[in-house]
């Protein structure tokens, strides 16, 4: 069974279709208070307004996700920066594009949860179309009778291959990134893709048969040529850009002279609070990490 759900989240390359009498909330997102006040429905778009004739599991016509977030249900649709066949629809034509980093400022706020979950499934939805082992065109696998595996209630991201008859559930990229600490100060790297001046935490991809300490424990040896101990989880982020899922940890320098590897990182150093570089963007969890072990809150290592 397909479901159509009520609203629908519309995003196109890194920014989020807003309707236009609702962009004016967004002024609210830098004001943690007001922003918690920012309901998902501000970024969506009722069923009435999607064309539905150009929604189907047809090759050629767009793909959504669909997902639960309070009890109520969303669709995600992800269309690529050069598509104009959707937007150019009566309604659509006036949305107002919005960066989706920009409405995640306010992390770990419901609406910047909202906004990652719906990124991730219209990415997901955009990277599904077909069975990765067969070329089939996939289905959604919920109530789909030739599916003999339990699914979970809330599982309409499932697809099902029906000429293989494999599932696919929604694909991560579990990345690791670590605050590493020495006395005061925080070990901040310059990645060569970053803009301008901007320094960030160490991070990096889980590579196959890893656990995540191992990558923590591999990525500092690497990028920054130091060792550390006291290496322990703080939390996560779901980062759908384009689908990482962000695993933070927290550790303490233990040995070595941090140097950069002249390959993904091209200054690294040691920073206290009161001579930081440009940080990045709020709404990261790096930004959130960094802001937190400079506001004491991981005093006790
Ligand atoms: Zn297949």
């Amino acid at each position: 069974m397909t479901i159509f759900p009520e609203s629908f989240v519309v995003f196109q390359g890194q920014d989020c279709l807003i309707p236009p009498q609702d962009a004016y909330n967004m002024r609210f997102l830098d004001e943690p208070s007001l922003a918690a006040s920012i309901k998902p429905e501000a970024v969506c778009w009722h069923f009435s307004q999607i064309p539905s004739d150009l929604l189907s599991p047809s090759s050629d016509h767009y793909a959504y996700s669909v997902f639960e977030f309070d009890d109520r249900k969303y669709g995600a649709i992800q269309i690529q920066d050069n598509d104009d066949i959707l937007i150019k629809r009566p309604g659509l034509d006036e949305a107002i594009a919005f960066p989706v980093r920009e409405l995640v400022v306010s992390y770990p706020s419901r609406f910047s949860r909202f906004m990652l979950i719906a990124k991730a499934h219209g990415q997901w939805a955009s990277v599904s179309r077909f069975c990765g082992a067969c070329g089939s065109l996939l289905v959604d696998a919920k109530e789909n009778d030739e599916v003999r595996e339990r699914l979970d209630d809330n599982a309409y991201a499932a697809r099902f291959c029906p000429r293989c008859k494999r599932i696919f559930f929604p694909r991560m990229s579990p990345a690791v990134i670590v605050l590493v600490y020495r006395e005061n100060s925080i070990l901040l790297g310059h990645n060569v893709r970053f803009p301008r001046n901007r320094h960030s935490l160490i991070a990096g991809f889980v590579e196959i048969g890893e656990t995540l300490e191992e990558t923590a424990i591999r990525e500092i040896r690497e990028e920054a040529g130091i060792e550390v101990k006291k290496l322990h989880y703080v939390l996560s982020q779901p980062w759908p850009f384009p689908d990482s899922l962000m695993i933070g940890f927290i550790a303490e320098w233990a040995s070595g002279e941090a140097r950069p590897d002249r390959n993904e990182i091209d200054h690294i150093a040691w920073y206290g609070a009161d001579d930081l570089p440009e940080l990045p963007l709020r709404g990261s969890i790096a930004r959130y990490l960094i802001d937190s072990f400079i506001a004491g809150g991981f005093s006790n290592g």
